[in-house]
């Protein structure tokens, strides 16, 4: 396996850090050096290297804002080969909060850095489209057809377009076209009224997702609403460094959802809960929006979290007889802390045997537009995590954000694996129906 450093590409040089957005120096002073976290960062783990570990990237950080670190292409591609993936959150014994470092950092470069004109495009492009359901839609839908085609013709097509396929959706007619009931009413006497977010991939390729979830919830009696004028969270966006289109995206989001009057708001993709929990942060310094991000975040639950608030189950679970493979996102576990709760839903159901892969804790490589802007160390980690999962002989595997599904499918392929892999909820669901 090829472990050498991608070689940045080169760009202009601009001086780092300067403006609004730029990284907390208190954030970054609460790092003490201990280097505890160097295991847990996938990145150090490929390379071995100090600047591309969460303590040297910390430096970097530091470096920038005391004006020692200039934005050269060296210094952000060590912030752009980082996963996002916050597993040097949980390793951290001092508390770094590394994800508004490094949603800083990030914006910092997207504002200051001139990238190379392809690369510039092909963000362009992916900003353009992925929040946008509606472009998504007419983008997705050429792939019903011709998905097949390109997949026959992985191996021979250009790196760049190569890896895109890989892990490009796989839509149907249906999944394009299907449109999640706006009201759900609860099963028995309600207990909790939710909204759920619908995402953009979520509801395009993943549209069985969002109808399970809203299934569970219901006979779990949640009265389940899904407002039709939602756009995207800005989870992709922020998680990019494009935080002012991270924001709109959010304000949009923040009004319609107070405007459904729910209990909660109910996420079944980590990448997006976590940036939603976190909309205080990103409108903290903003007084006509502070109040109500804190509020709206306030509501917000992975649904796991949501089926265990919910009380004792109500729905009888039939059995399912499988071992289960249960791959931990890291939106999930590392940035929310969710990890019991799906774990709890599953072995909940009767015949499943419930199984961890050997460095559950390390990214799958997926993290975001990771593995559309940086293929290499994502091909890498993906077959890392599969060569693991692969390990344990499962009859399925389980995760809960859509970006891990599509990675550790396309690098279970690689391997000669063809996985069935499932969200949580749709086990339950699968589970509750006797499916
Ligand atoms: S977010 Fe992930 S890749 Fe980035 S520094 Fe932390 S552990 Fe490493
Ligand atoms: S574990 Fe925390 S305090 Fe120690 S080097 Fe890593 S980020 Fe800094």
């Amino acid at each position: 396996m090829n472990t050498e450093r991608p070689v940045p590409d080169p760009g202009s040089r601009i001086p780092a850090f300067r403006g609004p957005d730029q990284p907390s120096a208190a954030l970054i002073d609460a790092c003490v050096h201990c280097g505890f976290c160097l295991p847990s960062c996938p990145t150090y783990v490929l390379w071995q290297e100090e600047m591309d570990s969460p303590r040297g990237r910390v430096y970097l950080m530091k470096a920038g804002l005391d004006g020692r670190a200039e934005m050269t292409p060296t210094f952000v591609s060590h912030f752009d080969a980082c996963l996002g993936c916050m597993g040097c959150v949980t390793a951290c014994p001092s508390g770094v909060q590394y994800g508004p470092l490094i949603e800083k950092t990030r914006a910092q470069i997207e504002r200051h850095y001139v990238r190379p004109l392809g690369e510039r495009l092909f963000r362009w492009m992916l900003f353009a489209l992925l929040p946008y359901p509606s472009r998504l839609r007419v983008a997705m839908a050429p792939l019903v057809v011709v998905g097949p085609l390109l997949r026959a013709l992985e191996r021979v097509l250009p790196r760049r377009i190569r890896s895109l396929v890989a892990v490009a959706p796989r839509p149907t007619f249906a999944s394009l076209t299907t449109k999640a009931p706006e009201h759900t009413p609860a099963v028995g006497a309600p207990r909790m009224k939710v909204a759920i977010l619908t995402g953009c991939v979520q509801r395009l390729a993943f549209a069985d997702v969002n109808q399970a979830t809203i299934d569970v919830l219901a006979a779990e009696g949640c009265t389940v609403e899904a407002p039709a004028a939602q756009g995207c969270c800005g989870a992709l966006a922020l998680h990019a460094g494009n935080i002012d289109q991270a924001r709109e995206l959010a304000k949009h989001n923040i009004g319609v959802f107070e405007r459904a009057s729910v209990d909660r708001v109910v996420v079944n993709a980590a990448g997006c809960g976590s940036s939603m929990k976190e909309y205080g942060e990103l409108f903290h310094d903003d007084p006509a929006w502070a109040d109500r991000a804190r509020a709206f975040s306030a509501k917000v639950r992975d649904v796991s979290e949501a089926l265990i608030e919910a009380g004792e189950p109500r729905a009888t679970r039939h059995p399912i007889k499988a071992r289960v493979v249960y791959h931990d996102a890291c939106h999930l576990a590392h940035a929310q802390g969710v990890r019991a709760q799906p774990r709890e839903l599953l072995a909940a159901i009767p015949g499943i045997e419930l199984l961890t892969p050997a460095e559950s804790d390390i990214c799958c490589g997926s993290a975001g537009i990771y593995n559309l802007v940086q293929p290499e160390p994502a091909a890498q980690l993906g077959e890392r995590k599969a060569r693991h999962i692969a390990a344990l002989k499962p009859d399925m595997i389980a995760t809960g954000n859509p970006g891990c599904t599509l990675q550790i499918a396309a690098a279970g392929r690689r391997l000669g694996y063809d996985w069935k892999i499932l969200h949580p909820i749709e086990l339950i669901d699968r589970s509750i129906k006797g499916e």
